[in-house]
């Protein structure tokens, strides 16, 4: 048996180690903590399983939905883009519903990279957007997030001959992991350097709704020209705890749309029905669960930031999203410093080298964690801490 070249290029999951040692640690009955995954610990609202488990029941949704989804889910969307950002969109050519934002992100590479063809990609950032471009043979180009530039891409810094190699500009905010936010100027420069540059944009907005201290993060679609050359992916996964049941979307260009909906057409057979009434319910029904969950969130950043910060490991607290990047202390790698917090506390964190080489020197902790679980957690860092107070090393 001979592998395709893309299945050996794929980089090696950094994290299939971390869950062997959590696995190891757990088997001998101790108890692990963890602050490395982003799924939101709170159930779907139970209003939006009413309307799954109800339209579950019509045999009308037991057959093979259509790719492009219920013309009802695409008004929705529509509408939903209107109310919350004030963008009007076509139902039909410019929105289309998603078996989750990340199948969208992986998919959306066939329709613009060609081997040899150039994407460029947040670093640190999710990683499906450059392991779409390597199943399709292109290369990423890794644009460096930096505290300096208040992790914001510095376009300007993109040499020209990666520049005519490059199709595709990939954007995330708020951002996972570095929590950073981007406001409406930024995302108006993004439109001029695109046009530019021949380049088509990809937005990846899951977290617009998941903002604390009043902050309301903008759409890229809210840029001057935005869909001429762009488009933004979305997702119920995180504002509606909704992971589990697999449906976002993506809006914007028209063309950019059509050409993932040919694809797509030949891969999949859309999202089942019930799921699409679900999400017409979170979209459309009533929207409370969300502030309720985000005031829960905003009180665990607050006591992760104090802890991470009262322990010398310096972190501001972010404006959005689930989770807090923060600096690891002198003289330990990301992978180190995770490795020595999970051997001594039984703490998992996700070192920021598994996000690309500009996450090193950072950790990331998600605040999907329920309370109780969340305070252990931290009383156990304060404990690393004072052993190693104790023991003289420094940090
Ligand atoms: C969680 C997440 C997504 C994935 O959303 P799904 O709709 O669940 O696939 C996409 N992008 C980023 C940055 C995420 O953190």
């Amino acid at each position: 048996m001979r592998f395709a070249d893309r299945i050996t290029k794929l980089p090696p999951y950094l994290f299939v180690e971390i869950s062997r040692k959590v696995a190891e640690q757990r088997a001998r009955g101790e108890e692990v903590i963890s602050f490395g995954i982003g799924d939101p610990d709170f159930p779907t609202p139970p209003h939006i399983i009413n309307r799954l488990c109800q339209t579950a029941q019509d045999p009308a949704n037991h057959r093979y939905p259509e790719t492009e989804g219920l013309p009802q889910l695409h008004q929705t969307i529509a509408g939903w883009y209107e109310k919350r950002f004030g963008i009007s969109l076509n139902p039909d050519s410019e929105v289309l519903p998603l078996i989750g934002a990340k199948e969208g992100i992986i998919h959306i590479a066939l329709c613009f990279i060609d081997p040899g063809d150039v994407a460029l990609v947040p670093d640190p950032g999710y990683p499906p957007y450059s392991i779409g471009t390597i199943l399709c043979g292109g290369t990423p180009y890794y644009m460096p997030l930096t505290v300096e530039n208040d992790f914001l891409p510095d376009l300007a810094a993109i040499p020209n001959d990666i520049l005519s190699k490059a199709r595709l500009l990939w954007l995330n905010y708020p951002n996972n992991p570095t929590g950073a936010v981007a406001d409406i100027d930024f995302f108006n420069r993004v439109v001029e350097f695109a046009n530019e540059h021949h380049l088509a944009v990809c937005h990846d907005a899951p977290y617009t709704e998941i903002a604390f201290d009043g902050y309301q993060p903008v759409s890229f679609m809210q840029a001057a020209g935005a869909k001429d050359i762009g488009v933004e992916f979305h997702s119920l996964s995180k504002t509606y705890n909704m992971t589990g049941w697999r449906i976002g979307m993506v809006v914007g260009n028209a063309e950019m749309i059509d050409a993932l909906k040919r694809v797509k057409s030949n891969l999949d057979s859309g999202v089942p029905q019930a799921i699409q009434y679900a999400a017409i319910e979170a979209l459309a029904g009533p929207q409370d669960c969300i502030a309720e969950c985000t005031t829960k969130y905003q009180r665990r950043r607050d006591l992760v930031v104090d802890k991470l910060n009262s322990m010398g490991l310096k972190t501001t607290p972010p404006k959005a999203g689930l989770y807090i990047w923060a600096r690891v202390p002198d003289g330990y790698t990301s992978v180190e410093f995770a490795d020595d917090l999970l051997d001594q506390v039984g703490v998992v964190v996700t070192p920021g080298i598994g996000y690309g080489n500009s996450g090193e020197g950072y950790i990331r902790l998600s605040l999907t964690l329920p309370d109780a679980t969340l305070v252990k957690g931290l009383s156990r860092l304060a404990e690393w801490r004072n052993r190693k107070l104790s023991s003289g090393r420094k940090g």
